[in-house]
């Protein structure tokens, strides 16, 4: 487990180096999307908003949908068109009606061809192609991908909620507020996050997928607008030396927000960070529950007596290794 973090790290260090070596890959944040520790919670938290049929399942299987939450941040780097799949650029476009802006994917391509698309990023659409996989997953019986498919679905919902993640100026770059992504979603949560109440109610079914996906990230783009003026005005107001301060990290010294910005921040906020990790919890279990309606509501106990064999273990390990292999071969040939 520690070992396992550790190489996570490291790794993240080394995306981090080569991203500022890379401008080929100008586009890419330079942090893991809500930090891993948030997603590890959201998709663990919505376990428990599950209905009892389903719960059975998921619980047993809990430690996987956790561990595996940050699968689509680990294979970012590696992975063609994996990228895209985690934000969408909603200031890219010039107005974002249904109409300029298609909500589904097809009518989208055929506007703006998938090239376009994918550069100004891709999640609700992403969502919603998940949303299917899962469905025929649970069709299909298929206890290995159903929970591979849930551990995907609820990362790229827990992006969607994230007010950075719809806009180009991603990391403050645009506004010389480099470094507020990674201060928004993994400092904040990181520190404040132990006193929110993720009790967020059973999960519901919904009726309109395509609609709640679109709607969280014209939520979580509405709030924005406060996420960067705050950070401005408080920066003015406390100074850069009040702002930073170095905590010990793997037995490394590294800068960080200080404690005492990062609470500021967090109190003018007013309990936004905590509302995007809730509304992404009910969301993630929402979207779990539809596709289980969706696909005939299987009987999962069935498939709770799934244990994974030594070969399934280890061809799991392979992909994640292969990621970072593919990580290497990808950039040093930039
Ligand atoms: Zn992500």
């Amino acid at each position: 487990m520690f070992e396992q973090r550790y190489s996570i790290n490291v790794l993240n260090q080394v995306v981090v180096l080569l991203f500022f070596s890379s401008v080929a890959y100008s586009h890419q944040p330079v942090e893991p999307k809500w930090g891993f520790y948030a997603h590890k919670r959201i998709n663990r938290l919505a376990v428990f908003t599950l209905p009892p049929e389903m719960m059975g399942f998921y619980k047993k299987h809990i430690d996987y949908l956790t561990e595996n939450a940050v699968n689509p941040d680990r294979r970012r780097y590696a992975v063609v068109g994996e990228a895209p799949r985690h934000f969408i650029d909603l200031d890219a476009y010039p107005d974002t009606s249904g109409h300029t802006l298609p909500r589904s994917w097809k009518t989208a391509t055929e506007h703006y061809g998938a090239d376009t698309l994918a550069l100004h990023g891709i999640v609700p659409w992403h969502i919603q192609l998940a949303k299917f996989q899962l469905t025929e997953a649970f069709k299909a019986r298929d206890a290995k991908r159903i929970l591979k498919i849930s551990a995907d679905l609820g990362h790229y919902i827990a992006d969607a909620n994230v007010p950075l993640h719809t806009t180009r100026n991603y990391n403050g770059q645009l506004s010389g507020q480099q470094g507020i992504h990674g201060f928004w979603e993994s400092r904040l949560p990181e520190l404040f996050s132990v006193d929110y109440d993720f009790f967020t109610g059973p999960a519901s079914y919904l009726s309109a997928p395509q609609k709640t996906a679109w709607r969280a990230v014209f939520d979580a783009h509405a709030a924005l607008d406060t996420v960067l003026r705050f950070e401005k005005e408080l920066t003015d107001q406390l100074g850069e030396t009040r702002k930073y301060g170095f905590e010990e990290r793997n037995g490394l010294t590294v800068k960080v927000v200080s404690e005492e910005f990062s609470r500021k921040y967090h109190e003018r906020l007013r309990g936004q960070v905590e509302r995007q990790m809730r509304a992404s919890i009910k969301m993630v279990g929402d979207f779990w529950y539809t596709c289980w309606v969706d696909a005939g509501q299987p009987d999962l106990n069935k498939l709770a007596e799934l244990n994974e064999t030594d070969d399934d273990q280890k061809a799991e390990a392979d992909e994640k290794q292969s990621w970072l292999k593919r990580l290497f071969k990808v950039r040093s040939e930039d």
